[in-house]
């Protein structure tokens, strides 16, 4: 058959790697118990308030959502107490992601700076976007190197874009630097907005000295990003939301497709707003199970880093070979964690903080694959 015509930015992409789904380990693997940690998704799973909402209106499922949102947008900006003009709803962040690249990007002409590793989604959506893609490194330590992103930056860059607590770290700047990283860009390159994404940052022992968004300090130049997909506990549903400044929400809300955020995405978000019981009870099950798994692993010899959000990244004794030997063991084990080959870093793993008897049985069968690897030769 003839070949299609598809852009060439579409023909070298690498696309985006999901954790494995329990479906796909139960049946590779012939097991039906499998315990999900690769996603970060909520260990308490949906908030009973949400699963009532969808129930209560899965009748109207034939009607389209009210355009606009405007409830949840209201709700959104009384919870931040910001002018609702400033926010902005999708299908998952996700969709905020790359409509800002769209709205923002000529293709061919701009480009973006991003850190290496970083959420794979902004430099995939931006290369379809047609953006030039130029990453910075993180520290050794997983910290942020704004120096050197700063120095990536043109007057052609459109977009910056950081994630705290970072995704794959954890690692949390304090709010400050991010402010100083905010100034300092928009001084010298007033056309580059910053992205700040803040999908984990609720799970900070200290929002407000971390979030800028939670302090209230609110740069002309930053774009905050905001889930309903992890705390919240409704991944399945996609729904995120942003903070822009006000002119880029409206050019958003134009350019963004009418009914993006469905109808039983928007009760649910709404009834996951109201459920101060169940995020309580989902910030207090994170805090304790990245203590015990962060205690459990290192006392296994696993290097951990210190993180602040519902996940830990860590490195098992051993390299590379024994990172994939207590992935692949863990899978037998009916165990998803989160290898990090697509990140560029074959010799950490990640894993989400379960409750408590997924993290009892993560640790015990960590603590067998590693026992494996080192009674058995390489
Ligand atoms: C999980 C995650 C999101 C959330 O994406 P959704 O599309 O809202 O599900 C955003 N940014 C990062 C870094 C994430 O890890």
């Amino acid at each position: 058959m003839r070949e299609l015509r598809v852009r060439p930015e579409v023909q070298a992409l690498d696309p985006y790697v999901p954790g494995l789904s329990i479906a796909e380990i139960q049946q590779k693997y012939g097991i039906s118990q499998v315990i999900k940690m690769a996603s970060n998704e909520n260990p308490l799973g949906a908030s009973p308030l949400v699963q009532e909402a969808l129930c209560r209106f899965a009748s109207y499922a034939f009607r389209y959502p009210q355009g606009g949102n405007p409830r949840l947008v209201n709700a959104l900006a009384t919870l931040h107490n910001i002018d609702q003009n400033r926010i902005v709803v999708g299908n998952g962040s996700d969709e905020i992601i790359d409509l800002l690249l769209r709205l923002l990007i000529n293709p061919g002409k701009n480009s973006i700076v991003c850190c290496k590793p970083c959420f794979s989604i902004y430099p995939i959506q931006g290369r379809i976007a047609g953006a030039q893609i130029r990453l910075c490194p993180l520290n050794e330590d997983f910290s942020f190197n704004f120096d050197g992103l700063l120095g990536l930056v043109d007057a052609d860059t459109r977009l910056a874009f950081i994630t705290t607590p970072d995704n794959p770290s954890g690692y949390c700047p304090p709010r400050a630097s991010v402010r100083a990283l905010a100034d300092r860009l928009t001084s010298a390159f007033p056309d580059c907005l910053l992205v700040v994404d803040e999908a984990y940052m609720d799970f900070a022992d200290d929002e407000a000295g971390a979030s800028l968004l939670a302090a209230h300090e609110l740069p002309d130049n930053v774009v905050f990003l905001r889930t309903f997909s992890k705390s919240y506990g409704m991944a399945g549903l996609r729904l995120g939301y942003g903070v822009l400044p006000s002119s880029l929400a409206s050019w958003f809300w134009r350019a963004r497709l009418p009914f993006s955020v469905n109808l039983l995405a928007e009760e649910g978000g709404l009834a996951a707003l109201a459920d101060a019981a169940f995020r309580e009870a989902t910030l207090q099950a994170t805090r304790d199970g990245r203590k015990m798994l962060t205690r459990g692993l290192a006392d296994m010899g696993c290097v951990v880093w210190p993180s602040a959000a519902n996940f830990l990244l860590f490195q098992p004794p051993g390299g590379a070979g024994s990172a994939r030997a207590c992935f692949e063991f863990l899978l037998r084990k009916g165990i998803i964690i989160r290898s990090l080959n697509s990140y560029g870093l074959p010799e950490h793993l990640r894993v989400s903080v379960g409750n408590a008897q997924e993290n009892n049985a993560f640790l015990s069968n960590m603590r067998d694959a590693l026992n494996t690897s080192r009674t058995s030769p390489a």
